[in-house]
């Protein structure tokens, strides 16, 4: 004790540093000036909400201070759990109010999909930054409303992209950059699970957007532009159905699609509400290869090229991306992979063209 308390001395750390134990000192040292910390709420308490608390108790750059809840025994079951503090907690009726709290820098929407335009809406008018998750709205037209209202508002804009920030995933996007593979003309993503209660929300059309394609398969989406390194400029996709019950009208159970990029690249990718064990990635060089399976799962992430495993330590992905993003919002640092909500976008305008080119059975032509 004796030691610490000199060497704080030493560092010319105030008495309040002092005063605290151990482990809260360092807590201290880390929310210096030099390391801001973004002080974030939880909008709507899930699954993935629960799942992202507990792996924000790991941050170093962002810490949970506050929930926005529609169920009071929630917010007093998470105030306990987490110590929060009864005014930063809100109901979805009193978002407007966040404006007047100077203690909350972000929310973090994490509702169904179609609430995610409203939700990211009413954060931006009370003039926080928005943290979407996918996908960031259930079509392109609603992303470009959440952009433009965040711009607006003078707010910033992030998706839940956790892939973004995994460091075997960032491994191979940096080899495929730097030429490893060679010319790389083909991808393959598969993604998908056997979806379980008929009953949830991400069946019912009013608050999913669509089915597998909204939830699972916009991970192959997302891969096949990553992995790639471009933009596609054309969409080709099939739907197959084999429980019309289960998966009504507007709810895909299964789509494989096609997507064509401008060097001539093509991705073949598999979304699917009806297999399990479905969670790979596969890209093909001139000079290599690199195949990921699990490739967007919780992890860890197993990934290997043709030159052997790459080893980089599984981290909770929520963990590094929300202090990725603590270091994007309060530092503006610039991620490798974006994580904006122009990149929300271009994965909504490839959702939009594949439901397109199912309907039209057609290839459907993009911007590129
Ligand atoms: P969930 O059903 O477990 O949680 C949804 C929450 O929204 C619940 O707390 C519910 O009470 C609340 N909610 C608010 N208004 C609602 C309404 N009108 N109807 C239904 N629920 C309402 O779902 P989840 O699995 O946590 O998914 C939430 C979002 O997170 C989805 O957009 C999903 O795509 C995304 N997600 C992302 C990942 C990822 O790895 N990035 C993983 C899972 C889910």
């Amino acid at each position: 004790m004796k030691n610490r308390r000199k060497f704080l001395q030493t560092a010319g750390l105030s008495t309040l540093a002092l005063s605290l134990p151990w482990s809260e000192s360092l807590a201290y040292l880390s929310s210096s000036k030099e390391e801001k910390v973004l002080r974030v709420a939880l909008m709507g308490l899930g699954s993935y909400a629960s799942r992202v608390a507990e792996a924000m108790k790991d941050c170093r750059r962002a810490k949970l201070v506050g929930v926005i809840s529609g169920t009071p025994s929630k917010i007093a079951q998470w105030q306990q759990k987490y110590g929060l503090e009864a005014k930063n907690c809100y109901s979805y009726d009193t978002v407007h109010l966040l404006k007047e709290n100077k203690d909350i820098d972000a929310v973090y929407v994490i509702t169904p999909n179609a609430l995610h335009k409203p939700h990211a809406l009413a954060v931006a008018t009370a003039g926080k930054h928005v943290i979407c998750e996918k996908p960031m709205a259930i079509n392109a037209d609603e992303g470009r409303e959440i952009v433009a209202a965040c711009t607006a508002a003078g707010v910033q804009l992030l998706v839940g992209y956790r892939m973004h920030f995994e460091a075997n995933t960032l491994e191979i996007v940096k080899k495929q950059r730097a030429g490893e593979f060679g010319k790389t003309l083909f991808f393959q993503g598969l993604s998908g699970f056997i979806i379980g209660n008929p009953s949830q929300w991400r069946l019912n059309r009013a608050l999913s957007g669509g089915g597998a394609m909204m939830d699972i398969g916009i991970y192959s989406i997302n891969g096949a532009r990553y992995m790639l390194g471009e933009e596609p400029v054309w969409v080709t996709a099939q739907e197959e159905k084999t429980d019309p019950v289960k998966f009504g009208e507007g709810i895909d159970e299964t789509i494989t699609f096609q997507l064509g990029f401008p060097s001539g690249a093509i991705a073949s990718c598999l979304s699917t509400y009806s297999l399990n064990h479905l969670d790979k990635f596969f890209l093909s060089g001139s000079k290599g290869f690199a195949e990921m399976q699990p490739s967007t799962g919780y992890g860890p992430i197993k990934a290997w090229t043709h030159a052997g495993p790459l080893d980089k330590p599984h981290v909770t992905h929520q963990t590094t991306q929300m202090d990725e993003m603590a270091s994007i919002l309060l530092d503006g640092k610039t991620p490798f992979l974006p994580v904006n909500g122009e990149e929300g976008v271009k994965d909504l305008q490839i959702i939009d063209a594949i439901y397109e080119a199912v309907r039209t059975g057609k290839k459907i032509m993009l911007p590129g």
